[in-house]
């Protein structure tokens, strides 16, 4: 059984236990950590329960509780021991939509009972759906001993405070911060050891001096994700995404990477997919700077490196105009991790002394010129060309290059999704790509790489141009 956990109130209706034997007495001890009475259904009852029923915190009805003694519970555990008695409860339960537990018949269950560690407000839920009852025992024993046993006087004392902390911090992150630091500090020291009055009189000054304060100002982090592979995110990118009040992310950011956000964040697709719907750089600018002004932590997420081909410049501007604070995390670009991939490098003794990163669009998202390239310096050789989103016009890149004297058989390795499960690497010549571009067989996201590099051996598969049926299959 998959389960999610939830935590039940227990402030309306009592649960309902069936059965007056040894499971249900246990059952009922259970339920009766948390919840104020419990009603149970049985003719006879153990010597405990008689004693509990005596005590006023269980009630008896009837036995074979129907319809109307089953509605509106909380929850039911059927422990009669009797299978067709429970599987009768469990099938009324069931079709009322009350949630139902019979130990050790799963298959009767719509909700399993956890391992618990008790600590009063606090309370921590153990499943392994089933798997492990002896894993979650450990596990635990375990938080058992982690966990400070006076953590529940520390979460009364920040229920106390809550609507001191709301009436004089702004929601969202200062609020946040502000009990970060409670926590983390001399207040709750004093809590839990003890000292309740000095707690009470920590936390007031801190909230006096936390009014008091100027307002934190935002701030943007323009963030290189890497190619996709969540490995090739910096250890900064990644403190950054656990720091981020607000992501805003392009198509090209995986879910992998996305994982590494912090839980409460809100995720912002701004995707740029050629052709399809995008937000404006404009807006995604102006998104930007209000988010900072209202005293975010904002996360810029880009594929590969922020500063290539990126518009990662065009953000800077913007928020430098607005005074917004910047912070600027470097990401592996892709046409490095292709090379990486390709275990080629791009600059190699004897056969290339430069790297240039071309875009394969003009910035309106014409056709690329290369006017402002001297491609017949690159010719001559010694140079390797790393060329960004040019799927759909490598022909008439590759019929530029010839036409400033690169030489035809000069080779061209195409990298599709480098670095993620789905990568793809097909090798060609300059002329064959000008000939037939399709026979690559090429999807963005690609980078091309131009060069006599591009001959040396390569790690893993490298297709070479394919025939027309692999072409039509791939297109298909
Ligand atoms: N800032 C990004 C590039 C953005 S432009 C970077 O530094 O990588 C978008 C182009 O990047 C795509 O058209 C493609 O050419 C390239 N690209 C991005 N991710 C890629 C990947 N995983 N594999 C191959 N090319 C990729």
């Amino acid at each position: 059984m998959r389960t999610f956990p939830i935590l039940v109130s227990f402030d309306g209706k009592p649960p309902l236990v069936t059965g007056g034997g040894e499971l249900a007495a246990v059952k009922t001890r259970l339920l009766l950590k948390r919840a104020p009475s419990v009603d149970l259904a049985a003719d006879e009852v153990t010597a405990e329960l008689a004693a509990l029923i005596e005590a006023g915190t269980v009630s008896m009805i009837a036995s074979k509780p129907g319809i109307d003694q089953l509605r509106g519970r909380p929850l039911v555990i059927a422990a009669t021991e009797d299978d067709e008695e429970d599987a009768r409860v469990s099938a009324i339960a069931r079709a009322l939509g009350v949630p139902v537990n019979v130990p050790d018949r799963p298959e009767l269950c719509t909700f399993a009972l956890p391992a618990i560690v008790d600590r009063g407000e606090v309370i921590v839920a153990i499943g392994t759906s089933g798997a492990s009852p002896v894993l979650a025992q450990r596990l635990r024993a375990w938080l058992e001993q982690e966990l400070h046993p006076r953590l529940d006087a520390l979460a009364k004392l920040a229920a106390e405070f809550r609507g001191a902390v709301a009436d004089s911090l702004p929601s969202g992150p200062p609020r946040r911060k502000f009990w970060e630091a409670v926590f983390e500090g001399a207040a709750a020291e004093a809590m839990l050891e003890g000292d309740e009055d000095k707690a009470r009189d920590l936390i007031g000054a801190a909230i006096a001096e936390a009014a008091a304060a100027p307002r934190p100002k935002g701030r943007v982090l323009l963030v290189g994700a890497g190619p996709g592979d969540p490995e090739l995110l910096t250890m900064k990118a990644v403190r950054a995404l656990k720091a981020a009040d607000v992501i805003f992310y392009d198509r090209l950011v995986g879910e992998a990477v996305l994982d590494h956000a912090r839980r409460e964040a809100e995720l912002i697709p701004v995707g740029k997919a050629k052709g399809a719907h995008s937000v404006a750089q404009e807006e995604i600018n102006a998104l930007l700077v209000a988010r900072a002004l209202a005293g975010q932590t904002v996360v810029r997420l880009k594929g590969g490196d922020p500063f290539i081909f990126g518009r990662g410049g065009e953000e800077l501007d913007a928020l430098r105009a607005a005074g917004v604070a910047i912070e600027i995390v470097p990401g592996v670009t892709a046409g490095i991790a292709a090379a990486a991939s390709l275990q080629i490098p791009l600059t190699h003794r004897d056969v290339s002394h430069t790297v240039t990163f071309v875009s394969g669009h003009e910035a309106g998202g014409e056709e690329p010129t290369f006017e402002h390239l001297d491609l017949a310096a690159l010719a001559s050789g010694n140079n390797t060309l790393l060329v960004y989103m040019g799927v759909t016009t490598a022909g008439i890149i590759a019929k530029r290059l010839l036409e400033a004297g690169f030489r035809p058989g000069l080779p061209v390795i195409a990298v599709e999704n480098a670095s993620r499960e789905n990568e793809r690497r097909v090798r060609a010549t300059i002329a064959e790509l000008a000939e037939g571009p399709e026979r690559l067989g090429l999807k963005s996201p690609a980078v091309l790489i131009f060069g006599e590099v591009a001959g040396l051996p390569a790690s893993g598969v490298v297709e070479t141009i394919l025939s027309l049926e692999e072409v039509k299959r791939i297109y298909a």
